[in-house]
């Protein structure tokens, strides 16, 4: 009989040295239970290999020692300032360490414990340590073993270090003798990944003997969580894979053979492959779920026609959705276009489509007379009935909620979806993401792009710049300025640029300069784009509202304002806007300071999109990747994805593995899998349950 864990779910409160007080503090760090404070872990680590030894120590050094208190006092110099001193001792010498102008340390350092300082050494009759900081680390009497590793929590007001260090060791054996019996990995696993079991990974973070142990104890915990998120994703699939009747949608390629042999370009080996995985996919009655991820113009609204195509060639329906109203009319231009020669014509419906000409597109979607819907959001309001779905594009899907997939979802009987986006995301990342999709890239661009032409120029080179766009616009090219949001405030953010705008109407006073930014309505923006995009308006001046896919061939300059301000996926994705058409395109992003910042050289130095979002995301970690708005990044705590990328690959295919075999966790050796997942995964797995 196994007994349930009874402190690790007790409240923080009952643990040994807390209490109602503590507990409260304890809260301000996420520690609430026993089970928190287990994994409440240090921060850093001190020991005498990451310190000075005192012999060593020279006047002008910036040291840090680990030493015994062996005498103290306070003194008082001659400008009556009074000094507290204490003399440390380590294996190797002694140094005097002196703290002017704080005497009341004379109260709380005693003689006997071991002190972490670290400050300046100087020359005052002898060497002298002034300690800028200093940590008491044990108290008197406990003995100094040479190599202990000194574990420091993140602490909080009125909750020191020394107070959780202190708790967490009181409580530390009774937590982990508890966990006896429940370890979840196969022995298996740990063997050949070389892990730590559970009960020594958790003791040798809070009591390493070395810190050589600290890192393969991390990589235990970090296998774990990715491990569990991993096999929420797996079962996500695996439950729309076998529990939704899907659709095979298998004919004869009447449509998308002529369709493919119809376009004036071959299509590239990147979008072959896309095709095939994504064709294979779609032929079996199991529901798709893919991601379809390619750079700006990669070729990717090409293979999602054909994938519309291949609906419609077996009978059913597709829609492709896009985020905004502009982008909707966009595709249904291009899609139209496309599908011309054979002879198939998409509608489009979007909000502003009313009365009755609403009333004939509902009509061709719930009578099937129509075969290929473009839309926005309003293709998945309750007012719309499709006679047969069976595929969903979803364009740049990090603008879609979940609730909206689920609901396009429910449009017809498990339909294909496919997701597209131009955002690259690096794979590790995409993972962690999208874990639950099977995943296409489109990793080439077509033959003979040129690419974007990128400057990261200083102050000096403004002028200049803004010239080059005046050549360009007199030579009946059209182009942007842009400025980076204002996060504390839109207010400010429409001033800057409503007073950018006016200046640069004055200084382009032959040309129509356009504005666009957060505080105008949708209809106002879209009135402007729309006069952009008919070559109307021949510059337009925007905040990153611009950001996603508007497409207009004939913009060739791209300038970019305080460009330090912009993440490099963002940048790449303004760059995007231009190279769209015939003409050679330019980016010039202008920085403020001297010299251009690591991220701005990156950008200049590649237009490869994915290239940029590893860089990306070795800069500034995966949450900074698409600004703050974006949600659904998994909190990992101990894993980290540019670190930790083999051990998520590996993660996965074990989870994969897994729920191909015995997707409910009942085998033997999987049971213990099963309960972590229900007990501490519950209520995430809800979350996931949607594609
Ligand atoms: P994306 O949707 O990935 O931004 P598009 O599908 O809109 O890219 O393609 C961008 C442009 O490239 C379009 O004008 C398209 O006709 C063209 N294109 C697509 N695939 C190829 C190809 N294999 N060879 C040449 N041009 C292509
Ligand atoms: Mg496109």
């Amino acid at each position: 009989m196994t007994t349930r864990p009874f402190l690790l779910s007790s409240s923080i409160q009952y643990m040994k040295g807390v209490g109602p007080r503590r507990a409260e503090r304890f809260e301000r760090l996420d520690v609430r239970t026993g089970r928190d404070l287990l994994y409440h872990l240090p921060h850093r680590y001190e020991d005498a290999t990451t310190v000075d030894p005192i012999a060593s120590l020279q006047p002008g050094d910036a040291a840090t020692v680990i030493g015994r208190v062996v005498s103290k006092g306070v003194l008082r110099t001659r400008t009556r300032l009074r000094v507290f001193h204490a003399v440390l001792r380590d294996d190797t010498g002694l140094i005097e360490c002196a703290w002017p102008g704080r005497p009341w340390l004379d109260r709380t350092i005693k003689k006997g414990d071991l002190l972490l300082v670290s400050g300046p050494v100087r020359f005052y009759h002898g060497r002298q340590l002034q300690p800028r900081e200093h940590t008491v680390l044990d108290g008197s009497g406990e003995g100094i073993e040479g190599g202990r590793v000194f574990p420091v929590y993140p602490a909080t007001e009125g909750l020191t270090h020394r107070q959780v260090r202190a708790i967490i060791d009181a409580n530390l054996e009774s937590l982990l003798s508890e966990l006896e019996g429940r370890e979840r990995l196969p022995a298996a696993w740990l063997a050949e990944l070389h892990l730590p079991p559970l009960e020594e990974a958790l003791l040798s973070l809070h009591r390493p003997s070395a810190l050589a142990e600290v890192e393969p104890a991390r990589r235990r915990l970090a296998f774990e969580e990715l491990f569990f998120l991993q096999l929420l994703h797996a079962r996500a699939r695996w439950q729309l894979k076998t529990q939704s009747p899907g659709i095979a949608l298998d004919a004869p390629p009447s449509l998308t053979d002529p369709f493919i042999a119809s376009l004036p370009f071959e299509l590239t080996d990147a979008q072959k492959r896309a095709w095939s995985e994504i064709q294979a996919d779609m032929s079996t009655p199991a529901p798709m779920n893919r991601l379809l991820q390619g750079d700006v113009g990669s070729g990717k609204t090409v293979v999602a026609a054909a994938a519309l195509l291949k609906a419609a060639e077996a009978g059913y329906q597709g829609a492709l959705m896009a985020p905004t109203e502009l982008l909707a009319e966009q595709h249904f231009r291009s899609l139209s276009e496309l599908l011309a020669p054979v002879e198939v014509q998409p509608v489009l419906l979007t909000g502003s489509i009313t009365g009755r000409q609403r009333a004939v597109v509902l009509d061709a979607l719930s009578n099937g007379t129509r075969r290929i819907a473009v839309g926005t959001h309003a293709l998945i309001q309750d007012a719309v009935r499709f006679e047969s779905l069976g595929l969903a594009v979803i364009d740049e899907q990090h603008r879609f909620g979940v609730e909206q997939r689920r609901l396009l979802r429910q449009a017809g009987t498990a339909p294909d979806a496919l997701v597209m986006t131009a955002t690259p995301i690096p794979r590790s990342l995409a993972l962690a993401l999208y874990g639950d999709l099977d995943i296409s890239v489109i990793d080439e661009m077509p033959p003979g792009r040129r690419p974007v032409v990128t400057g990261v120029r200083g102050p000096d080179s403004r002028e200049a710049a803004f010239e080059f766009l005046r050549e360009q616009m007199a030579e009946g090219r059209q182009g942007y300025v842009v400025y980076p949001l204002i996060e504390e405030s839109e207010v400010l953010e429409a001033r800057a640029a409503t007073a950018m705008h006016e200046q640069l109407a004055e200084r382009y006073a032959e040309f129509e300069v356009g504005l666009v930014h957060g505080r105008l309505s949708a209809a106002e923006k879209d009135d402007v784009m729309r006069r952009f995009l008919a070559g109307e308006v021949h510059l337009l001046v925007a905040t990153t509202v611009i950001e996603v896919g508007i497409d207009v061939p004939n913009a060739t300059v791209m300038l970019i304002e305080d460009a330090e301000r912009f993440g490099l996926a963002q940048l790449h994705q303004l760059r995007g806007r231009v190279g769209r058409g015939a003409e050679q395109s330019y980016c010039v992003a202008f920085h403020s300071g001297k010299e251009p910042s690591e991220r701005l050289s990156a950008f200049a130095g590649t237009t490869d999109g994915f290239a940029l979002a590893e860089e990306d995301l070795r800069l500034r970690g995966p949450g900074d990747l698409f600004g703050r708005e974006q949600h659904g990044i998994p909190m990992l705590r101990f894993a980290d994805l540019e670190r930790d990328r083999a051990l998520l690959e590996d993660a996965r295919g074990r989870a994969r593995s897994i729920v191909e075999h015995d997707p409910e966790l009942e085998q033997m050796d999987h049971r213990p899998l099963r309960r972590e997942l229900v007990e501490h995964y519950g209520d995430r797995e809800e979350l996931y349950r949607v594609g």
